[in-house]
């Protein structure tokens, strides 16, 4: 299918998991994809050459977020890959996916001003001035993606900062939909239950039998679910979708 031919799109942390599914998926879709990445620039030429080889466009883009000048830098990588294959900066899509977690078993009790100022630093500082510095090159129906977590809505204290910069980056959707209507440009928020993003949990059979009793679906969620959500919402399909929550859990918070 072609839903998103002539769009460009910015997919940050699509080095691996559900980024990487949602570059592929997008380019899939005819997209010329910025396939976004910190430190693992192996695994980002591996998600180009997955599009390449499929018949699709994509270029990697280097940037550590929550640093000084972070956004600067990607942009200025962004800008230059934009401009050498179509002449021009337009970005039709940003998917705001980039993001980092407590490690297992911290106590709330245990989380340093540092681990949650650097939380927040990348979960909801890094996009919200993604979002700024994009409204510039952002046509009229533009998309913005921002990916949150079920753990909005599901308790789990050893999250609590992870998930208060998820909550953070929902209001980036619900006010920049508002702000942003008048160019018809949607933005919304797409959270994710536990998902296969190939980390060594997700090797352990026991783990994972564990986890997808927590979907309604008993099982845990491929990267591609949630990458065909983001997807959908990025085609025009979805253009009378903006400022929602879309819970692409497996029905985790139906309880
Ligand atoms: P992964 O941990 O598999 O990949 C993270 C991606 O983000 C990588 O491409 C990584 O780049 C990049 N990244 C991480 N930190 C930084 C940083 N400081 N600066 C720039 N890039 C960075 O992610 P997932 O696929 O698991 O998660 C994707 C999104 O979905 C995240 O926002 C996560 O919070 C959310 N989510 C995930 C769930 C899950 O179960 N997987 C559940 C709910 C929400 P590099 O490899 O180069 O370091």
């Amino acid at each position: 299918m072609d839903r998103l031919a002539e769009k460009t799109a910015l997919v940050t942390g699509s080095s691996r998991g559900i980024g990487r599914a949602t570059a592929l998926r997008m380019a899939g879709e005819g997209a010329l994809v910025a396939v976004h990445y910190a430190s693992d620039e192996n695994a980002a030429r591996e998600t180009v050459r997955l599009i390449e080889q499929d018949g699709g466009r994509a270029f990697t883009v280097q940037a550590r977020l929550g640093v000084p000048g972070d956004v600067h830098e990607l942009f200025l990588g962004l800008e230059r890959g934009l401009k050498e294959r179509t002449g021009g900066t337009t970005l039709d899509i940003v998917v705001n996916n980039a993001g980092e977690q407590t490690a297992a078993g911290v106590a709330p009790e245990d989380i340093t001003p540092e681990h949650f100022d650097r939380l927040f630093a990348v979960n909801a500082k890094a996009p919200f001035f993604i979002v700024q510095r994009a409204l510039a090159l952002l046509p009229d129906g533009g998309r913005i993606i921002n990916i949150s977590s079920g753990l909005t809505r599901v308790a789990n204290p050893e999250q609590t900062a992870y998930a208060m910069t998820k909550g953070a980056i929902e209001q980036i959707s619900l006010h920049f939909a508002r702000h942003l209507a008048p160019r018809r440009i949607t933005v919304n928020s797409v959270a994710p239950g536990i998902t296969d993003n190939g980390s060594p949990v997700f090797d352990i059979p026991e783990a994972v039998e564990q986890m997808a009793q927590l979907s309604a679906f008993k099982r845990v969620g491929e990267a591609v679910d949630v990458a065909d959500v983001v997807t959908f919402l990025a085609t025009d399909e979805a253009r009378w979708i903006t400022g929602a929550f879309i819970d692409a859990s497996g029905g985790t918070l139906l309880g």
